[in-house]
């Protein structure tokens, strides 16, 4: 193995392909080197050695020898000498892993400043103050890094070394009564290091060292043992990093920003990282270091006129101030974006008027500037279209089309309580606890957040007034989100942490207590719940034309369909918007909770005998139709997948005493009578109960109902000379008997429709593949049916065994405890439940070919989820409307990556 690489002098050992070796800081740091633009001289001791490090707790043997070479070389192009009293060359120590891990792991500036190394530096600056500058801040960061931190010396909470010397500063600028760090004169800096060191050592029982090469090995060393601190490893953890990649440690000559006048130090971005603006910005402050820019301590300088704000005000820029060096920065700034070919974070720093580059690396930005700097990168023949496409993570879509809360003000907020992000973006609103006061409050004009244990069917009206919903219980398929998601609604779910006191209209969490009408803030893309009220920026997709531009080439590239899960013809609009190519699931039972049918379908239930359930179900009809006409038309001529009735039949029962009393009535039976009839409808296991097919089988005539309802419309819409294509689909079928009934009914009912209407249509009959089962017998079930789409909700619950409404109290511990890597229900479970979705495909092809399966659980919104259905041959995926654009996005990305 190659333990170290050199770059200095327009020469290179690596390149930017070096990453898994160099990290992504030193790969760079070579790759400008060679590229001939100026960076200090240095190298880069490899990521090998660290794991050899992490193995043997020693180097590997030759290390030192190679150190010693390159810092030779390092030397000759600096013309100074490390550890020399006349001439000293210091350096930086940094960390760079593959993966960019800001602030998790170690940094030492200015190493090599040692009693004997002083008086040379103090000479050749002239400048006394500066070096004692210096000094005091290597001491604190190498008393923090290598003599507490690697030392693994634990101190208690705010008694750190660092916590310390910082107290010890702040008294000495009180006492000589300077504001800031930079009025301390030379001889107060010196009195602080004395001070610091003598610190230290009562401190930490330990002398700090005053020979550079000790200094050199201990920052070395300490930055590899960082890769295995605490803050790395937990980064790691939720960043799925692998542990054993390694850090790679940079040492490079130090240049100085903060040497006097003719000296700065600046961070910038090639194009504007939050708006994707295509304009150099960015911000510099003059005689500074690096850490004074990320400390915040004094408010940057706009580096020009594009990047001043609020804050900069007036300050002069770096045009300004400095303009031949402003010229030279720019025109780095365009080489390096024109050679990485994306938008590049760079750091730099001048010493005595010249210019150096410090780092560069592909900046972080979010979704608003990640469209538009991909798209317009495309236009201006930077990248090309397939490029364009793997630049945007699916993720950040959904970023624009949600209103989000204000980031800057969201990082300083304090968090509540966390639960499951079940509903995009961002609500902040005043706190109710039931549906009709939701539902009251909006009409006077409130913004609410409707706070529940948990929802179901009859909170719908107060979820639509909410801003934003709130539950205790429930997991990411839960009533809540199932419903915030369809509408693009902010929701967080099974916030356990929370208690709910409806009846006293108040909630506590971790020893808050709130009251109705207190402000909340959610946000519905991380989980996170804030006290108070949080701003919200909004979006207009229609005033986004990048937007629209990717939209358009994602659909050049991707071979997977994407439908929407919708169920009224508004929703089938607003997806037919985003680029939806049908639906592949209407779920019929949303639309019964409207005031006006609930009652005919409460009487349906209840009824004594077929003769009573067919009149209840006759007053259902019409508005059935209705709704089918409405939603075929939206969609026409594309197919609507309309699902069968699927619940468990409680779910619509009358809870209170006056609907119960009301329903009596409508049936002409006492109340005893009804509780009677109630309770023998009541079961164990709902969910695993009298639902899906059983439904139909045990009472046919809803199933004959329902296809007729969709007949007919369909035959209203052929009328009108449009062309519907309605898809029947049966749910929760275990067996190819149970659809062969369905389908009987079905296609008689089409029979009659078209004799009595005289009209001919097209249909299609198909099945849900939701049950083990039905992925073990596909093979039977493909013969009779004409398509299939895998409910991977229920799937998932079946082959889990895990209940879609109670995964919420047990799956914090599961993910803690790494049983599960991520919640089945959002993702899909690829070894277990993907194994089925493989099987029932193969084994449906085999018997017909071409027989096409999509999915409508709700992973078909998930970009993971989508890859894996892509590879497993799907036709297409289905999901809420506002995940269309993501799902599309996503199919492309997916046939990119084959
Ligand atoms: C499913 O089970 O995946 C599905 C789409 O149906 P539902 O969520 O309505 O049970
Ligand atoms: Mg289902």
């Amino acid at each position: 193995m190659k333990p170290v690489y050199f770059f200095g002098g327009g020469k290179a050992d690596g390149s930017a392909s070096d990453k898994n070796l160099l990290g992504g800081k030193g790969a760079n740091l070579a790759e400008m080197t060679t590229l001939g633009i100026p960076v200090p001289p240095g190298f880069t001791i490899s990521t090998e050695v660290c794991r050899h490090y992490m193995e043997h707790d020693n180097y590997p043997d030759n290390l030192e020898r190679q150190v010693r070479d390159v810092l030779n070389q390092v030397e000759n192009i600096m013309g100074q000498t490390f550890g020399d009293a006349e001439n000293p060359l210091l350096v930086s120590v940094r960390s760079g892993a593959r993966q960019s891990m800001p602030g998790m792991m170690e940094t030492v500036l200015n190493v090599g400043l040692t009693s004997k190394t002083i008086p040379g530096l103090i000479e050749k600056s002239n400048d006394e103050r500066f070096v004692y500058d210096a000094y005091r801040r290597l001491i604190t960061m190498y008393a923090d890094v290598v003599m507490e931190k690697a030392a693994v010396i634990e101190l208690s909470e705010g008694k750190g070394i660092r916590e310390k010397l910082d107290k010890i500063l702040e008294k000495m600028k009180k006492q000589n009564g300077a504001t800031n760090d930079a009025e301390l004169s030379a001889k107060n800096l010196k009195e602080l290091c004395d001070i610091f060191k003598s610190t230290i050592k009562d401190t930490l029982k330990n002398e700090f060292p005053d020979d550079s090469n000790t200094q050199l090995w201990g920052s070395i060393t300490a930055v590899f043992k960082s890769w295995n601190g605490k803050r790395a490893v937990s980064y790691r953890n939720i960043e799925n990093i692998p542990h054993d990649w390694g850090t790679a440690v940079n040492i490079q000559a130090m240049v100085f920003g903060n040497m006097g006048d003719g000296c700065a130090t600046g961070v910038a971005f090639t194009r504007n990282p939050a708006t994707g603006e295509n304009n150099f910005y960015g911000e510099w402050l003059p005689n500074a270091q690096g850490e004074d820019v990320v400390a915040g301590l004094r408010t940057p300088n706009p580096l020009n006129q594009m990047s001043r704000s609020h804050e900069s005000g007036s300050l002069p820029s770096l045009e300004e101030m400095m303009p031949d060096i402003y010229v030279k920065l720019d025109a780095i700034q365009n080489q390096l974006e024109y050679h990485y070919k994306d938008m590049q974070d760079i750091e730099f720093t001048i010493q005595n008027e010249r210019l150096w580059m410090l780092q560069t690396r592909v900046g972080k930005r979010n979704g608003t500037a990640a469209i538009r700097m991909a798209v317009e990168m495309t236009e201006e023949g930077l990248i090309d279209e397939q490029t364009t496409l793997m630049r945007v993570k699916p993720e950040q879509l959904d970023e624009i089309m949600h209103p989000m809360l204000d980031m800057e003000v969201e990082k300083q907020s304090k968090v509540l309580a966390i639960g499951l992000p079940a509903g995009p973006g961002g609500g902040s609103g005043q706190i109710v606890f039931t549906a009709d006061d939701a539902e009251s409050w909006h009409k006077d004009g409130k913004r609410v957040i409707l706070v529940r244990s948990e929802t179901s069917p009859e909170d719908v009206h107060g979820m639509y007034a909410s801003e934003a919903i709130l539950t205790s219980r429930g997991g990411m398929t839960s009533h809540a989100a199932l419903v915030a998601r369809g509408w693009g609604k902010c929701c967080v779910v099974g916030c356990s942490d929370l208690s709910i006191s409806t009846q006293e209209k108040s909630l506590s969490v971790n020893g808050t207590t709130l009251n109705e009408g207190d402000w909340l803030t959610v946000n519905g893309s991380s989980g996170k719940v804030y006290p108070g009220a949080i701003p919200l920026k909004d979006v207009n997709l229609n005033k986004n034309p990048y937007f629209k531009k990717l939209m358009e080439m994602t659909d050049h590239q991707r071979k997977l369909g994407v439908r929407t899960n919708a169920d009224s013809p508004a929703d089938a609009i607003k997806a037919r918007e985003f680029g939806a190519e049908g639906i592949g699931l209407c779920r019929t039972e949303h639309m019964f909770f409207d005031p006006k049918r609930i009652s005919a379908m409460r009487e349906m239930i209840v009824a004594e005998d077929e003769n009573e359930r067919r009149k209840a179900i006759m007053k259902l009809l019409p508005h059935q139709k209705k709704d089918f006409y409405g939603i075929l038309k939206a969609m026409a001529p594309h197919p609507v997948t309309i699902r069968l009735l699927d619940p468990p039949l409680h779910e619509f029962l009358p809870q209170e005493p006056d609907q119960m009393e009301q329903l009596a009535k409508d049936l002409d039976i006492s109340a005893n009578e009804l509780k009677m009839r109630i309770e023998n409808l009541h079961e164990q296991n709902p969910m695993l109960g009298h639902r899906g097919c059983r439904l139909g089988i045990s009472y046919p005539e809803i199933t004959e109902m329902q296809a007729r309802a969709i007949f007919e419309a369909t035959v209203q819409l052929v009328l009108e000379n449009m062309s519907p294509l309605p898809e029947v689909m049966v749910p929760l079928v275990g067996s190819v008997a149970e659809f062969i009934h369905q389908r009987k009914i079905i296609d008689s009912e089409a029979l009659k429709v078209k004799d009595e209407s005289g009209t001919q249509f097209k249909y299609l009959v198909g099945t849900m593949i939701e049950l083990p089962r039905a992925c073990a017998t596909a093979d039977q079930i493909a013969k009779e049916a004409q398509f299939f789409s895998f409910g991977t909700n229920d799937l998932t619950q079946t082959v889990f065994g895990f209940s879609r409404d109670d995964i919420g109290g047990f799956l914090p511990d599961y993910l803690e405890e790494k049983i599960l890597p991520h919640d089945p229900f959002q993702s899909i479970d690829q070894n277990g439940v993907g194994t089925l979705v493989k099987m029932g495909v193969e084994k449906g092809r085999d018997v017909n070919p071409k027989l096409k399966i999509g999915i409508c659980g709700e992973h078909g919104g998930d970009p993971e989820s989508i890859r894996f259905f892509h590879d497993s041959g799907l036709n297409y995926v289905s999901c809420s409307p506002f995940r269309v654009p993501i799902a599309r996005l996503a199919a492309a990305q997916a046939q990119l990556q084959n």
